[in-house]
């Protein structure tokens, strides 16, 4: 039964604090975890382990295209899984939301991001576009008559979003090409599912590139400021994706885009998030900005430890939780009433 709404789309979202607040919150989440050194830096990719850990860097940038910066934000690291937001929002903008929600699915697979095991529990259906599997099938997805012509628009969106012209990390390219034996099996195992059609080889060589684009934490924040934008990139003003498709993006990014740790982030943080294993890390507060944080040393689910840390200390000071509201008028006091606390050093963390 077709239950669609044809009534337009109205919105949900605010602002973000002022220009001084958000400036100086920037600053005080980098002062706060420079120091951390929790958590590893990702070599299964072996150029990754060469990586300097110390690298941390944080930038805002509001749907005004207004930025905020801190620390190392104009160092360039490789993509890696954030790509997968950016070509997911294209694909679903050219296929529609039915269709691609039908052929990839929107559902946490609750096993690791290069999981087999979730593709043959599935009957090959990958789930969700955030694992190797459901990204790799979306890849397969990108209009072009050829891998090349894939992996022009790919190289192309991106840099929409980006706002500038992003360039392939040739060393990252070429070090996974030798290693992933695995992500050629996740693409021949759904090419046997008949998930993906074309040649599966093909499909990864153009998945590889994409995660080898060179990105900057600033980069990570135009990209998610435009996804605040309803597909708008704030910073050239051109239209990068439908209002649609930045739509059903975060609500699979929501669901989806931290790993395996995808409702702990939302309980934590609220906002749609997705993360890389160079480090990156990407957060939309829809209407208001996205963060980009730059931090390679990760936790075991492959998610950046201070990025995650700072991206939740700015949910908090600048009020970016979604699923946060006060009463509209004053309530009646019950007896039900719990006694006024204070918030515990947990939840302030
Ligand atoms: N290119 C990486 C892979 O396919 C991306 C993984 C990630 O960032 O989660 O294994």
């Amino acid at each position: 039964m077709r239950t669609e709404i044809a009534a337009p789309q109205q919105v949900s979202t605010g602002t973000l604090p002022g220009w001084d607040q958000v400036d100086a919150e920037v600053l005080a989440a980098h002062r706060r975890y420079a120091a951390d050194t929790e958590g590893a830096v990702a070599d299964y990719i072996p150029i990754l382990g060469r990586v300097d850990p110390e690298l941390f860097g944080i930038a805002v940038a509001d749907t005004a295209g207004g930025r905020h910066s801190a620390g190392d934000v104009e160092v360039e690291f490789s993509i890696q899984s954030i790509s997968k937001a950016l070509v997911y929002a294209h694909v679903s903008q050219e296929l529609g939301h039915r269709l691609v929600s039908e052929r990839i699915g929107v559902d946490n697979t609750g096993l690791a991001f290069n999981s087999v095991m979730a593709i043959e529990l599935n009957a090959g259906n990958p789930m969700n576009p955030m694992v190797n599997a459901g990204a790799m099938a979306t890849t397969a997805l990108v209009p072009g008559a050829t891998a090349a012509e894939q992996w022009e628009t790919v190289r192309t969106v991106l840099s929409e979003f980006a706002g500038r012209q992003l360039v392939l990390d040739g060393e990252v390219y070429h070090s996974e090409m030798q290693t992933n034996s695995r992500n050629r099996a996740i693409a021949q195992l759904l090419e046997s599912y008949g998930r993906i059609e074309g040649d599966p080889l093909e499909v990864v060589d153009v998945y590889t590139r994409q995660c080898a684009l060179r990105v900057t934490a600033q980069d990570l924040a135009i990209m998610g400021a435009t996804l605040a934008d309803g597909g708008v990139n704030p910073v050239t003003g051109r239209r990068v994706v439908s209002e649609e498709s930045c739509r059903d993006t975060l609500a699979v990014l929501a669901a989806t885009g931290m790993y395996e740790r995808s409702g702990q982030w939302l309980f934590e943080i609220g906002i749609p998030a997705k993360s890389g294993v160079a480090g990156g890390i990407l957060a939309v507060a829809p209407g208001k900005g996205g963060i980009g944080t730059f931090a390679p040393r990760l936790d075991p689910a492959g998610n950046s430890v201070r990025g995650q840390r700072a991206i939740k200390y700015l949910s908090r000071t600048l009020g970016l939780n979604l699923f946060a509201s006060e009463p509209a008028g004053p309530a009646l006091q019950t007896t039900a009433d719990p006694a006024p606390r204070a918030a515990t050093e947990q939840e302030t963390a």
